[in-house]
């Protein structure tokens, strides 16, 4: 998606150990004019998909998914939830996911009530880095009985093997950006021809 790269290209900040920040309009900041344009890019690239509900994580996948959901009809958005709480009641699906940017795992929770076998999902995110956030939602899914109809992020970084393990694993997979390289001394970035 060209106006993403473009705005990569421009405000993206290339910072050591392969983190790309993106403070000024996607993870602190919010371009909505951007968002509603990435929502509506992933609804023509899913639109042979019945997609029922998105899920997300907290806390940056929010505020793409709740503009996601109006292109898909205003279908519900659930997040996961990070907890460190150990008094879980069995009503939730649970999982672990280790974190790329802390370098450490944290649980993930969703109530069972609002993931259900009934669900066709859409998962969407952020980044996909080592794909680490996005399987422990898939694992949710799995959990759940529901149906995984595909995954969006909005930046893919194309030289960690998380898009390659979704892709291999048969999971339909649109990233709106990917970037195949980034230089943290230059500060150059390099996208991958991804025209869909
Ligand atoms: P993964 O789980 O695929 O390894 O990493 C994805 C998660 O880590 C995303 O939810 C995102 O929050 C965070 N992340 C991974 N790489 C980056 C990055 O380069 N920049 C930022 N801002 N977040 C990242």
């Amino acid at each position: 998606m060209k106006e993403l790269e473009d705005r990569i290209r421009r405000d993206g900040i290339v910072r050591a150990g392969d983190v790309l920040k993106v403070d000024s309009f996607l993870n602190h900041q919010i371009d909505v004019r951007l968002f509603n344009d990435m929502g509506a890019e992933w609804a023509r690239l899913f639109k042979d998909r019945h997609i029922t509900k998105i899920l997300t994580i907290e806390a940056s996948g929010i505020g793409i998914a709740v503009i996601a959901a109006q292109h898909f009809g205003n279908i519900p958005v659930v997040f996961a939830k990070k907890t460190e709480s150990i008094n879980l009641d069995g009503e939730q699906w649970t999982t672990k996911v280790y974190s790329f940017t802390h370098k450490a795992y944290y649980t993930v929770i969703v109530a069972k009530r609002f993931l259900t076998a009934d669900d066709h999902v859409l998962i969407l995110d952020d980044f996909l880095a080592n794909g680490a956030a996005s399987s422990g939602l898939i694992d949710l899914c799995h959990q759940a009985g529901a149906t995984v109809e595909g995954v969006g992020v909005a930046i893919e970084k194309g030289f960690q093997h998380g898009g390659d393990d979704l892709r291999r694993a048969g999971i339909e997979l649109h990233s709106l950006a990917i970037v195949d390289a980034m230089d943290e001394n230059t500060g150059a970035i390099t996208f991958r021809d991804n025209d869909e």
